[in-house]
């Protein structure tokens, strides 16, 4: 019986616009700032950086490892902070969420907790537990062994939690393996399949009629 439904979070729940931004403007503006370089240049100096370390180790991820990196002189939160207007929720989240609120309604990310807990905002309060693969798990991608963490963590069987995100590895297939039930969230409309979604209202359809 199915009891549980997890949610991934950026490209899911929020659109991936405010990580970019933080990312690839943000960081590179505050280190043209303070090493006296212009937009362009401290760009491409940050992001050579960022490719020296690589999406497979966990600094990639801790925007605090970088602030001390880049030795820039402002507050992550602060940083966040800048970019907060930009953060988009999907259409469809909260008629989902609410149409789905008869389940236990986790979320389960690899973004970095402080990312989580700006992104969610009141979003928060429909959300029994939120999960950081980086933060909580040490662990940099959504293995399937992070979704047997989740299910543990949650005190469930595998079988009474169904993940939904837009990342076919990460969120279809790794879930797939840990033996959760799984939907893959296809915005754009590429793949089809009796397990492919175009928005989570179709999601919750899905799973209110099966
Ligand atoms: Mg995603």
């Amino acid at each position: 019986m199915r009891e549980v439904i997890s949610f991934d979070m950026d490209g899911t729940l929020v659109s991936s616009r405010f990580v970019d931004l933080v990312w690839m403007e943000g960081m590179p503006r505050l280190y043209a700032e303070r090493h006296g370089l212009d937009f362009p240049a401290a760009k491409e100096m940050v992001i050579g950086e960022y490719m020296k370390v690589g999406s497979d180790r966990l600094e990639w991820y801790d925007m605090q490892y970088w602030m001390d990196r880049f030795d820039l002189r402002m507050k992550k939160e602060d940083l966040l902070d800048i970019y907060s207007d930009e953060i988009q929720l999907f259409p469809e989240v909260e008629e989902a969420l609410e149409a789905l609120s008869g389940f236990d309604l986790v979320v389960t990310s690899n973004a970095a907790r402080e990312f989580i807990e700006v992104e969610l905002g009141s979003l928060m309060d429909w959300f029994d537990h939120v999960f950081s693969a980086t933060s909580d798990f040490r662990d940099v991608k959504k293995s399937s062994s992070v979704y047997r963490r989740v299910c543990r963590d949650l005190g469930r069987s595998p079988v009474e939690v169904l993940h939904i995100g837009d990342h076919y590895v990460y969120d279809y297939e790794a879930p797939l393996e840990a033996g959760l039930d799984a939907l893959f969230l296809d915005r754009k409309g590429n793949r089809s399949g009796s397990e492919v979604v175009g928005d989570l209202r179709e999601a919750a359809d899905l799973i209110l009629n099966s």
